[in-house]
């Protein structure tokens, strides 16, 4: 049966960055395994039959004839490196065989492989019962090296105590590819192996508990998606054990809005299912379905997930954390407070449309968990004081609010509320974990910060998440293409040249002074005229120039980011960018009873004084919050793992070809695995090479400089000339060099 192959796809491009294409003639002469392509894009294997000028026939395994233009026709590789762990030992690194590679892998549930530097993770959906203590112990002792996150982490453990030079973990990943478990599992290796006396290793992985409760939230697309990023700092003594822990996060608050089928933080369904009687009494609760910042969503519970259940894992966690008990009726407190907020409402009091809340449940509740009265709390949502210039005969004047400005209002101190109390955990933990307080500098750090995103809808909390995602990237392509690149070329090697896509046009985009899409967005933000119409316009009128922005004709603007190009809607955009609150409500917060309320107005109060910390819109924040981090991880020796997820549904063993591709192109592994083929992984100055291991060296008749001793040792044991070159400052092996020498040299 004969089938016409229509390509959806864009040979010509693909072809470019396809590698084994030139041999295909050979594999047609040969009529060897191939792999091609048909309709809707399914890779088929088979074998070519016949061809005719710009036509093959091939058969395959289903023992169909299909016509296949020749140019869609890749070399397969023979079948015994089906499934090899590194990608970079395939013998053709076309498409559909890295993808069959990984396939033919996670149908083994092997699911990490190696891309040259960098751990691929499929995520299996599934538990695949490969991170016990066994586990750990084998990686610990070196007994396997085949990939798992316990590998790189053990890698990164020992390169720190080799090299003495602190080391990082950088997770990549769309939303659901599965970095923040992957994030936990480099813990628990990193806190099991470092352990030592201090109770750490429970400590850590409680801690993370409490952030996922509070900082993460059901999406339609993640069960348990991260709404916030975070750096997890371990610091280790000289022995290798652990002396403290830092977390440092960046994040962006969605406590007001929702999508349907989203839930907002964990811990607000968690506290409202399993919060006990007593305390349900002291916190006026209700059950999640009656609170509107929660019932805004169709979407109240996680299937498989009892939030009473979890919210008693909490609690244990909270003991575990060292939180008192306490604190831990102010953190509830205020969850409960935020909760009530969403439920005030407003009714019209004069013919200008000023308002006032309803002096209802909601508002008294509200009042009494913040510990103000609420007449106060209503005032300071309803109606903003200008107080007169000094000197001014003019006294001050009262502006009420409108309907829309009192719940602007409302929202604002509920986002704002929680988002101290996120600081404030964080801080707790912090201080708990940094059990040392001196570090010596030695540190493994793993980041994982939310996965890039593109929705049906995409508003602010997209832009910011693939902002973030734009910076990793950067940080990527740095380490992994553009340095190496740059250091091959500077020290004289030749033989290693891979093109890369760049997205520093993109990061432009965002970060540009002045007249980068953040800056614009601050600024709008500030002035009083703007809405988010004049704000697409003013980005059309200033980034129009940039290849990566698409003005569109609504209120909408396209960005072509790394991943995809994604449409936002700017609808609300300045809204969610700021986050300030009125004098009256910051007034009213530090002159509350209740502790928590007190302590987050003094800290936003000095904030704000400090002349040093101008007035920002969360944008802006954020890319300063990125920069700390990316400057923090440029001092440390970075080692990737790359998430991918095999479907979009959540199930395990499904596994969709299209999308697994489309990952693997967009965080350039094709790129880094051509690159660790061609290029030397190991390298050393001469002088170390030399002093390493001058001392195997049989003839003594050796001049004494570095580099004489270098090749001399290189020729005693027959290391090939294709394996290694020498450069101008270091000497640089290929895969397995250094192995060996390190074996000769434990022998003597
Ligand atoms: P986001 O960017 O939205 O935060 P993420 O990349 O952090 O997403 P995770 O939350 O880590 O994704 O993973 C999503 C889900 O995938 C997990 O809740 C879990 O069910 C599953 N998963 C991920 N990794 C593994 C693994 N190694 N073993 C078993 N299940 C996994
Ligand atoms: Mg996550």
């Amino acid at each position: 049966k004969d089938v016409n192959v229509d390509s959806p796809y864009n040979l010509e491009e693909e072809k470019k960055v396809l590698e084994g294409s030139d041999n295909i003639g050979y594999f047609i002469e040969k009529k060897l395994h191939v792999w091609c392509r048909q309709s809707r894009g399914v890779w088929a294997f088979g074998t070519i039959e016949a061809t005719s000028g710009e036509e093959s026939f091939v058969s395959l395994a289903n023992e169909n004839v299909v016509k296949v233009s020749t140019s869609h026709l890749f070399p397969a590789n023979p079948e015994i490196l089906d499934g090899v762990d590194d990608l970079m030992h395939l013998s053709y690194l076309n498409e559909p065989s890295v993808l069959h590679n990984l396939k033919y892998r996670y149908s083994c549930d092997m699911i990490y492989s190696k891309a040259g530097a960098v751990l691929i993770a499929v995520n299996p959906f599934k538990d695949v019962e490969i991170y016990g203590k066994d586990f750990v112990t084998a990686y610990k002792q070196k007994s396997t090296d085949s990939p798992h996150v316990f590998d790189i982490a053990a890698t990164a453990y020992n390169d720190m105590m080799n090299d003495g030079v602190s080391q990082s973990l950088i997770i990549s990943g769309e939303y659901g590819a599965g970095k923040t478990e992957t994030a936990k599992f480099a813990m628990k290796y990193l806190t099991a192996v470092g352990g030592g006396k201090v109770e750490i290793e429970g400590q850590l992985l409680y801690a993370s508990c409490i952030l996922e409760a509070f900082g993460n939230a059901k999406t339609s697309r993640n069960d348990n998606a991260s709404r916030f990023g975070e750096l997890v700092e371990i610091h280790f003594t000289e022995v290798g054990e652990i002396s403290g822990v830092k977390i440092e996060t960046c994040k962006h608050t969605r406590v007001v809005e929702l999508d349907p089928a989203e839930r907002s933080y964990h811990i607000f369904y968690q506290l409202c299912a399993g919060a006990p009687q007593t305390l349900r009494e002291r916190l006026f609760l209700k059950k999640a379905d009656e609170y509107n910042y929660l019932a805004q969503s169709d979407c109240l519970v996680i299937n498989d997930v009892d939030d009473s259940e979890e919210f008693h894992k909490l609690m244990e966690a909270l003991d575990i954390v060292q939180i008192s008990n306490e604190d831990k009726d102010q953190v509830f407190k205020m969850l409960s407070a935020v909760l009530w907020l969403g439920n005030i409402s407003f009714q019209v009091i004069d013919n200008e449309n000023h308002v006032e809340a309803s002096n209802d449940e909601a508002l008294i509740s509200a009042a009494r968990l913040l510990g103000c009265a609420s007449h106060d709390l209503n005032q300071a949502l309803c109606a903003h004081t200008i107080h007169a210039d000094k000197g001014s005969d003019k006294g001050s004047i009262v502006k009420k609010f409108t309907l829309q400005q009192a719940s602007d209002a409302r929202d604002a101190l509920a986002k704002w509320i929680y988002a101290y109390l996120f600081d404030w955990l964080v801080e707790k933990i912090n201080k708990l974990l940094d059990v040392g307080k001196q570090h010596d500098g030695r540190s493994i750090s793993i980041l994982d910060i939310y996965g890039f995103e593109s929705c049906k809808k995409n508003s602010f909390e997209q832009l910011c998440i693939n902002y973030a995602n734009e910076r990793l990237q950067q940080h990527f392509n740095r380490h992994l293409l553009k340095l190496e690149q740059e250091e091959y070329e500077l020290d004289g090697i030749d033989g290693v040249k891979v093109d890369f896509v760049d997205n520093q046009e993109c990061l432009d985009l965002f970060e540009k002074k002045s007249i980068g899409l953040l800056s614009l967005l601050d600024e709008e933000s500030n002035s009083p005229d703007a809405n988010d119409s004049t704000f697409v316009s003013k980005l059309k009128q200033h980034l129009s120039g940039n290849s990566c922005f698409k003005g569109d004709k609504s209120r909408a603007f396209g960005v072509r980011h790394f991943a995809g190009e994604v449409l936002y809607d700017t609808n609300g955009f300045l809204k969610k960018n700021q986050d300030t609150l009125n004098t009256e409500l910051i007034e009213l917060l530090s002159s509350c009873e209740s502790q928590f309320p007190q302590t987050f107005a003094i800290k936003m109060l000095n904030q704000s004084l400090n002349p040093d910390v101008p007035k920002q819109g969360v944008g802006i924040q954020l890319k300063g919050q990125l920069f700390k981090l990316m400057h923090q991880l440029e001092n440390t020796k970075p080692h990737f793992i790359c998430c991918i997820k095999p479907n979009r549904k959540q199930l395990p063993s499904m596994y969709d070809d299209d999308l697994v591709l489309q990952q693997l192109r967009c965080c350039g592994v094709f790129e880094v695995v051509r690159i660790s083929r061609y290029g030397y992984p190991a390298r050393m100055t001469h002088q170390k090479f030399a002093e390493r291991y001058g001392s195997l060296l049989l003839e003594t008749n050796v001049s004494q400089d570095p580099l004489s001793i270098s090749v001399a040792v290189l020729k005693q044991f027959n290391v090939l000339p294709e394996m290694y070159q020498i450069g101008y400052t270091k000497l640089y092996l290929r895969t397995g060099q250094i192995g060996a020498l390190e074996d000769w040299r434990k022998q003597v």
